[in-house]
């Protein structure tokens, strides 16, 4: 059973009715509590943290929280900025040590580090402006 499976499953649905519950299903995040940012909003579970051969429906009450759709984008979004960001700093970094040219290793690691950037970048555009 791969991940997307397993939110599927009976053991994830009752447990994530628990921790909606529990929440009020309001988002613990902006306190919204449904519906408020268009019909495209659901409340979600989100695992605060992710631990190694753990079935999501495992999880103690304190890594689950209730997080609406909204609130779950912004925070992915951020995530992938940050990244963004460091990636943009390293690849900076080299082309300023004037590496780049020189070694064969420095050139391999800028090109990945392009790479990195170019996948983040499609990864952003997908959640911005939808899956194409
Ligand atoms: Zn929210």
């Amino acid at each position: 059973m791969n991940y997307k499976e397993k939110l599927k499953d009976q053991r994830w649905i009752i447990r994530r009715e628990e921790i909606l519950q529990r929440d009020n299903y309001t988002c613990r995040r902006c306190g919204c509590e449904d519906e408020i940012h268009g019909k495209f909003l659901i409340l979600n579970v989100r695992h605060k943290y992710y631990m190694p051969n753990t079935d999501p429906w495992d999880y103690p009450g304190e890594a689950l929280i209730t997080w609406c759709s909204k609130c779950h984008r912004e925070e992915t979004i951020l995530k992938i900025l940050q990244e963004l960001n460091s990636l943009f700093v390293q690849r900076m970094s080299l082309y300023k040590a004037n590496l780049v040219a020189t070694s064969k290793r420095t050139k391999a690691e800028y090109n990945q580090l392009s790479n990195d950037i170019a996948k983040l970048r499609e990864k952003l555009r997908k959640i911005e402006y939808g899956k194409k």
